[in-house]
Parts: C-alpha cells; structure tokens; sequence
C-alpha cells in the first residue's frame, strides 16, 4: 500500500459584469439585487477624488436605503499600488470585521483602489467576496473584466497578485464627467489596444469620432458601443485562459516593451512619468512599426494608428521608447514573465494578430528608426 494520492477538484468560476447607469440614485435597485443581505454593515473603500466629488451621492445612497455602512478612503495613482497601502486596508478590514461570506466588501475606483481590494479580498480569511466599482475609463473596459489583482513589489509592476476575480463589476459612466483628460486618454489607450489587435469596427469607430470622445470626455453617441465591443473581444479572449495558463495572450499588446518604462518614468526625473494607458499606447504603436517592418501592416494602416493615437489625446513617444537598452531589458523581463518565450502579439492587418518569438536586438534598434520617422514626419 503506496502513500500516494492525488486531489482532484475544480472551482468553477462565474462573475457578472453588468452595466448600471445612475447607479447612486437613491431610487435605483440595480446595486441592491448584488449586495445579498442588506442588513449586514458594508465596506465601501473609495478613492480619494471619487470620493471628492461622489462621497454624498454615494453615502445617501445606502442611508436611504437603510443599509449600513463604513467608508475607507485610499488614494488611487500608480504609486500608490503598494504594500504599505495592502496592509493599511487588510488593518481597517479586520478592524471592521467582514464576514467571511457575505458580500461586505465594495471597492468603488481605479484600477488602483480596484487592485488593493482586489488583493485584499483575495488574503483575508483565504478569500472573501467583494464588489468591484471602477470609476475610470480604464476601469470600466479593462480592469473589470479581468480576474487579476495586484500591487507593485521592487520596482516591478503587479508583482504581487492574485487571480481572484469579484462577484461582480459594476459600470456606469455617470462617473466619468470629472476624469481629468489624461485619465480619459490612459483608458482609449487600452480602448485603441483591443481594436488594433482584435475588432476593425472598433478601431474604424475611434479612427472616426476618437478626437470627440477624447474632448467630450467619452460622452458620445458610439461611447455606449465603444464600451460593448471592447468588454466583448477581453471577455471572449480571456474566459477560456482566465488563469493565463496559456501565456500567448493578445491582451498583452501594449505590455510587451512597456512595463518596465512605465515604472522607470515614475522613478525617473528627466522624462515625463507615464501613467499605465500611455506606456501602452506608446507600446502599440512601437509594435505596429515591428508589424509594418515586417510587412504585416501596411504603411497606411501604421499611419492610421498613429494618426487615431493623436486623435486619442495619446502620446506616440517618449524618450525611453529611443533606448535600446530599456527596451531590450523590458522585453527580456518580459520573456520572464512568459515562461522564456516572447510571444509578442502584433497585429496581421488591422483588427487581426499573430504572435512573434524571434524578434532580435538588431530588429529592435531598426524598429526605433522606424517609430522615430512616424514620429518625426
Ligand atoms: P487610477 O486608479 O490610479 O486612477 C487614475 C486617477 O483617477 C487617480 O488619481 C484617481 O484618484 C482618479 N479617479 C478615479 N476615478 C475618478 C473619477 N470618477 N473622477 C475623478 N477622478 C477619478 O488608474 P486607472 O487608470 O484607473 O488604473 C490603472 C491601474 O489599473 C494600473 O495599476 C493597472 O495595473 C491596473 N489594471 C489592472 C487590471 C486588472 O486586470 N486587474 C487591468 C488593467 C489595469
């Protein structure tokens, strides 16, 4: 008689993302139906600047609906994904109390506060249930959708994580009015990202309104579209490979040279600090010039990226997009991340992707003259 036995067991995994517009209103069912026993106290960890402007809306919102509730407020921005603020929330949870299965937890802003509370969830108790409400473009079409959390660890990006997705993301882009412009481009950044490399017609769509998107802060008659196909093409592409088990991800375009210059320009004086939507953007276009170079965009296509990238308030370069050296070590830390492999998604004519994993030093440097004559044209 062996001792030796395997476990075998699966965790099916089911979570909502649902559109409610006026969420706040007092008189609006639509949060109530996800937040199970309405007699149990809630904790609603709230960004700073949405709680500036929404912290009435939001407040009378349970008090007229008599559920109580406890506020905590985190500062959203990229530095601010760390552990001390893991911890500084993991200590106002326990010191609230939250049950291990009722959903209490509500975390309402960025991807930043989203990820803390994301993460935190996902520690205390082995795991708890919780809400996730972004108020930020980007919130509403990336980071809902995705079951990831993380903070930043070492000078690296979401180094510390979990996969742990919410009950439920709940979106409504009465929140977006008070974003600043570069908040609204940082989320046309991933917007741009899931058209390039997966839908034409969403890329046709910000190629033709993308300068009145970006100037009415995404109030628009194709906003409610934009918002359909983008969450369609992350859900359809990240379902079936929720656990990134299958590390060829076309969700990663834009995330293959940018994360490490998007810390470094955080920790660097001399260059603009890039916020996450822009290293991405620049990324994107960086890896459209690999494409075109390697003939599988035309120069027309590549000039419509760039073109649509300015219509989107987005950067197209920055200095450390002209250094060999940070790029190569972004994309070798990268490779790490992909279990030694590049699979670097670039797009097969607009709206189409392949992968590539032979990409050299040499090419890198040919790429840069490249992004530097778009750029300079
Ligand atoms: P953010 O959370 O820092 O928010 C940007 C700024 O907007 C902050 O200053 C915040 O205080 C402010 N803000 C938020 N909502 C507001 C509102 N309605 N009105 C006025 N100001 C408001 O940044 P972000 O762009 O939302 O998110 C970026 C983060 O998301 C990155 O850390 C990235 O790694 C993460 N992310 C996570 C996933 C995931 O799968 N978990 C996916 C994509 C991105």
């Amino acid at each position: 008689m062996k001792n030796n036995w395997k476990i075998n067991t699966s965790n099916p995994i089911t979570y909502s993302i649902s559109q409610i517009e006026n969420m706040f209103d007092v008189d609006n069912t639509g949060l109530i139906d996800y937040i199970g026993d309405l007699k149990q106290k809630k904790l609603l960890v709230i960004d700073v600047n949405v709680a500036t402007h929404y912290f009435t809306r939001i407040t009378q919102y349970f008090e007229a609906n008599n559920i109580p509730y406890q506020s905590v407020l985190l500062d959203g921005g990229e530095c601010n994904k760390s552990v001390e603020n893991l911890f500084i929330l993991l200590e106002k949870m326990e010191n609230f109390g939250l049950n291990r299965r009722d959903i209490s937890l509500i975390g309402i802003g960025g991807g930043v506060v989203l990820d803390l509370v994301g993460l935190a969830a996902s520690m205390y108790r082995r795991g708890i249930p919780y809400l996730r409400i972004p108020t930020t473009l980007l919130g509403i079409v990336d980071v809902s959708v995705a079951a990831k959390t993380g903070i930043n660890y070492m000078t690296r990006r979401n180094r510390l994580g979990s996969y742990y997705p919410p009950i439920a993301s709940l979106l409504d882009t009465t929140f977006l009015p008070t974003l600043k412009p570069i908040e609204i481009s940082s989320g046309l950044g991933e917007i741009i990202k899931i058209g390039v490399i997966a839908d034409l017609d969403l890329f046709n769509i910000l190629y033709n309104f993308g300068d009145i998107l970006y100037n009415n802060n995404f109030n628009h008659h194709t906003s409610h579209e934009v918002i359909h196909r983008a969450i369609s093409v992350m859900k359809n592409q990240l379902e079936h490979n929720l656990w990134e088990t299958d590390l060829k991800r076309s969700m990663d375009f834009g995330h293959s040279f940018s994360p490490i210059i998007e810390m470094r320009s955080l920790e660097t004086d001399d260059v603009p600090s890039l916020s996450h939507g822009h290293a991405v953007a620049i990324d994107i276009l960086f890896s459209c010039c690999l494409s075109y170079k390697r003939g599988y965009l035309t120069k027309e296509d590549l000039d419509k990226v760039y073109e649509t990238s300015k219509k989107l308030g987005l950067p197209t370069d920055h200095p450390m997009f002209y250094d060999i050296n940070i790029l190569w070590e972004s994309l070798s830390d990268t490779v790490k991340h992909r279990n030694g492999n590049q699979n670097l998604p670039i797009p097969n004519g607009l709206g189409s992707h392949i992968f590539l994993n032979d990409v050299t030093f040499d090419e890198v440097i040919t790429i840069i003259n490249i992004f530097k004559d778009i750029n300079e044209k």
